[in-house]
């Protein structure tokens, strides 16, 4: 079929609008008409060259729609069901999907993902003179219509607003998932969150719901950690003006019992790892994706103190258990996710939204059809 789609023909250079061709649904893949799509900071890291997709590129990874075709052996979702779709699709069968954690899934590798495929190997999106353009996290959602795997798809309720929910596709999951599945952060234990996004604000929101105090807020815009006071943050430290591991070992009495980076950026991982209280228990969790061959050093003494530092995927999903949960404490006004979007886009506004983002002009843009 034909369908418009955002293209990224070249590293660092504006995406074009063009009229694509995409195939249709193979065998566990499903055809969905795209109805809003989140704009997240890892279509900017593949803008830049941080990831290994290789372009021409349909990018997009935070879609949400109503399902409109399926292929063979699809069983989970049929047409007209309306559907989250997840940047996380997983086999089921693998010892991560077997350990209940399908976000780490090792059959549909990141590798497959990055290189620009579908888990078999193959594309579904061409251009109109027969060149193949790479999807983007087996997703490609910056188009009118996306081929996806049936395990990225999630049936959510009917009455859930497509262009908040997207957002648990990928951002949001990654944070609230971060604090409820892999931290299971205990009511009372206090927390820091390390860069003030889309995730990090996810991740504010999760530590409010489950009753830490206190909440620190870290980040270089002061404009940024006022909205993280809006989620829930109780401290607030501006790291470029004062030292936030020594801020927080003095508010917190000497570190808190969980911290969260969320942006990617390996200064603010080691500050994380040296902000817990050196303690059993204590854990930084990081979330947010470094470039590729990016490292970085931390104090090893304290692994000493059994202080653990551990990644955390897509928040350790299980996307069709968590994804309508998080969905039903959103419509129960629990998780205020609408709160993140603070600009729609067109299709063909595809470049503002992204230099809005890049700016940090805005938490989370939303592109709808
Ligand atoms: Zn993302
Ligand atoms: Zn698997």
């Amino acid at each position: 079929m034909k369908m418009r789609a955002a293209i990224l023909e070249q590293l660092n250079t504006p995406l074009v609008i063009e009229e694509v061709e995409l195939d249709e649904p193979k065998d566990k893949e499903v055809l969905v008409k795209l109805v809003a799509t989140g704009v997240c900071h890892t279509d900017i890291h593949c803008i830049k060259g941080d990831l290994l997709t290789p372009p021409p590129v349909v990018l997009g990874h935070e879609g949400a729609g109503i399902v409109e075709k399926v292929g063979r052996n699809v069983t989970e979702v049929q047409p007209g069901d309306r559907v989250v779709v997840t940047v996380a699709p997983y086999c089921g069968k693998c010892p991560a999907c077997m350990m209940g954690v399908p976000t780490s899934c090792e059959t549909d590798p990141q590798t497959v993902m990055l290189m620009g495929t579908m888990a078999d190997g193959t594309k579904r999106l061409k251009r109109k003179n027969g060149d193949e353009l790479s999807h983007f996290m087996a997703q490609s959602s910056f188009a009118e219509y996306a081929v996806v795997e049936e395990s990225a798809t999630v049936k959510v309720r009917d009455d859930a607003p497509l262009d908040v929910v997207c957002l648990l596709g990928c951002g949001a999951s990654t944070g609230i998932g971060a604090v409820i599945n892999k931290a299971r952060v205990k009511a009372g234990s206090s927390v820091a969150v390390f860069g003030c996004g889309g995730v990090g604000l996810a991740t504010i929101m999760a530590a409010k719901l489950v009753g830490a105090h206190p909440i620190v807020a870290v980040d270089l815009l002061d404009s940024k950690l006022e909205m993280a006071r809006e989620f829930g943050a109780t401290i607030l430290v501006n790291a470029s003006k004062e030292d936030p591991v020594m801020k927080i070992a003095t508010e917190c009495a000497g570190g808190v019992d969980y911290s969260f980076e969320a942006i990617g950026n390996t200064t603010a991982m080691t500050q994380a790892f040296h902000s817990v209280y050196p303690r059993p228990g204590g854990m930084a969790l990081v979330l947010g994706l470094a470039p590729i061959g990016a490292a970085f050093s931390i104090e090893a003494w304290r692994f000493m103190r059994e202080v653990v530092i551990t990644g955390c995927t897509v928040g350790s999903i299980r996307p069709r258990i968590d994804i309508p949960r998080y969905v039903d404490l959103f419509m129960a006004g629990k998780l205020p996710l609408d709160k993140l979007v603070s600009a729609h886009y067109t299709l063909e506004q595809v470049n503002e939204a992204v230099k809005d983002t890049l700016e940090g002009k805005i938490v989370r843009g939303v592109i709808t059809f």
